[in-house]
C-alpha cells in the first residue's frame, strides 16, 4: 500500500471541520461521537492540513527533544521495515533525540517487541520500547494490584508475559484457548472468586468459554476490574485486508456485563501520562509519529504533543483530507524517512 508523495498538488489543503469522532470505529463508515478533539476542532471553522515541507523538517524537529513513534505502518509492514527507517532512527538519535516506540498492539511482551527490532537489525534497548500489554500490567501495578488476588486474561503471550514480570498471578489467556462449552440442564460454570480484574486484548483464539469466564468475573466478583488493552477496530494481520481487532472482544465483554472497561492503550492517556512521567518529559516536546488517525494521532493531540502522521499505513491521504475526517496532524508526509532530507 505505497502512497507516493510526488502526487501531492499543494503544501497546504483546507478542509471544513465537522464534530465528529473517529475513535474506534473504521474512518470510512465512523458515527458522529463528540470528544475531546473534535470539540477543539469545531472551536476553529477551519482547520489546516500540512504536508512536512523541507522547510518545515528541521523546525519541527528542534522543536522537540523525543519522539514517540507508532510501529506498524510507521516502522515496518508486517516483518518489513519501512524504507529510511533505520537511517532515519540513526539520524534523529545522532542529534540527541530520545525515541520511544509504542504499540497497541498486546499479542507480543515489550522482550517480545525488542525482539522484533533487533531481527530488523534496528538498535533499540528495553527501555524505548511500551506496548499496551505493558500498559496493562503497569496500571495494574499503578493501583497497587493486590498480591492475594488474579487477573482473568483475555488474549495472548504478551499480556501474561508482562504480568509475570510485575509479580501479578494470571490466569486463563493461552491456557484457555481449546476450551469449550457443553451447555445441558444444570451446567453451571464455576469461577474463581479470586480474579479481581479481567484484561482483554487481541485474541486469535477468543472463544465462548473465555467470554462467558470474563462476564462471570466482572459480573459476580465485587470490584473487579474490567481493563482493555486498547479498541482498535481493525487491524491489518495480513496485508491483503482488515481484520477484526480488539474491540470486537472488549465489545464482547461489554455486551455481556453492561460495564465501559479501562482502556490502557491509544489514544487513552495511560501510556502517554506513564512515559512523561518515567522520563521527565514535557508533553510539548515530544513529537507523536504514527500512521492511524483515530490512535496515534488523536493520543497525540489529546495529550498536547506535536504530531506527525506518515501515509505508509492505514491512513490514505483521501481519508486525511475527508470533510469527515476531524483529527488532523500538524503536518503528514509519505513515510518517515522523508526526514532524512534535513540533512542536506
Ligand atoms: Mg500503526
Amino acid at each position: 500500500m505505497a502512497h507516493a508523495v510526488a502526487s501531492f498538488t499543494s503544501v497546504t489543503a483546507r478542509v471544513s471541520a465537522k464534530t465528529s469522532s473517529l475513535r474506534g470505529k473504521t474512518l470510512s463508515k465512523a458515527k458522529v461521537t463528540p470528544n475531546r478533539a473534535s470539540k477543539r476542532i469545531a472551536m476553529s471553522a477551519r482547520a489546516e492540513i500540512n504536508l512536512l515541507g523541507d522547510s518545515d523538517k528541521k523546525p519541527l524537529v528542534d522543536s522537540v527533544e523525543t519522539f514517540i513513534f507508532d510501529c506498524d505502518g510507521v516502522i515496518w509492514k508486517g516483518d518489513s521495515l519501512i524504507e529510511g527507517v533505520k537511517e532515519t532512527i540513526a539520524m534523529l538519535r545522532g542529534m540527541g533525540k530520545r525515541l520511544i516506540f509504542v504499540t497497541n498492539n498486546s499479542t507480543k511482551s515489550r522482550a517480545g517487541y525488542l525482539n522484533k527490532f533487533l531481527s530488523l537489525g534496528l538498535e533499540i534497548t528495553a527501555e524505548e520500547v511500551f506496548s499496551s500489554s505493558f500498559a496493562a500490567a503497569a496500571y495494574l501495578e499503578s493501583k497497587n494490584f493486590p498480591k492475594n488476588k488474579k487477573v482473568y486474561v483475555i488474549g495472548e503471550t504478551g499480556i501474561s508475559e508482562e504480568l509475570d514480570l510485575v509479580g501479578v498471578s494470571h490466569i486463563g489467556g493461552e491456557a484457555d484457548a481449546d476450551k469449550k462449552v457443553t451447555l445441558a440442564s444444570g451446567v453451571l460454570m464455576e469461577h474463581d472468586k479470586d480474579v479481581a480484574a479481567v484484561i482483554v486484548g487481541f485474541d486469535r483464539n477468543v472463544n465462548y468459554y473465555k467470554i462467558q469466564y470474563a462476564t462471570l468475573c466482572i459480573r459476580e466478583n465485587p470490584g473487579c476490574e474490567f481493563i482493555a488493552t486498547n479498541m482498535d477496530a481493525v487491524t491489518h494481520l495480513t496485508d491483503a485486508q482488515e481484520w477484526a481487532g480488539n474491540g470486537s472482544m472488549v465489545g464482547a465483554i461489554k455486551g455481556s456485563t453492561k460495564r465501559e472497561p479501562t482502556v490502557v492503550g491509544k489514544p487513552d492517556p495511560f501510556m502517554l501520562d506513564y512515559i512523561a512521567n518515567k522520563f521527565k518529559i514535557r508533553k510539548d516536546q515530544i513529537c507523536m509519529v504514527g500512521d492511524r488517525l483515530d490512535t496515534d494521532i488523536l493520543f497525540g493531540k489529546d495529550g498536547g504533543l506535536r504530531t506527525l502522521l506518515v501515509l505508509s499505513g492505514v491512513t490514505t491521504e483521501e481519508t486525511l483530507k475527508s470533510p469527515d475526517n476531524t483529527i488532523h496532524p500538524d503536518f503528514y508526509t509519505s513515510k518517515l524517512g522523508d526526514l532524512l532530507s534535513i540533512e542536506k
